[in-house]
């Protein structure tokens, strides 16, 4: 899996002070996050358009409310 930044655009963050590691996102959207062995969770922060359906599914399922999505302009104005 790549998890990374790939471009500018829209946005998904977690508040680690909220999360807990219960690991629904990678369930509803194992492309986006994944709980790795050392018990961490990583994330795509700069998902595609097309994979913010999935990150926003991850987000309402999220029972923290730990996923922050933020849409991007990309470099539009
Ligand atoms: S579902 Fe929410 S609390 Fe659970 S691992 Fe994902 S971001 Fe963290």
């Amino acid at each position: 899996m790549n998890i990374g930044r790939s471009r500018k655009g829209a946005r998904v963050n977690v508040d680690n002070d909220k999360c807990e590691l219960y690991g629904i996102c990678e369930a509803e959207a194992p492309t986006l996050f994944e709980l790795g062995p050392d018990g961490r969770l990583r994330y795509r922060r700069s998902p595609a358009d097309e994979d913010m359906v999935l990150a926003a599914a991850a987000a309402r399922s999220c029972p923290m409310q730990a996923i922050k999505l933020e849409s991007g302009n990309n470099g539009r104005r």
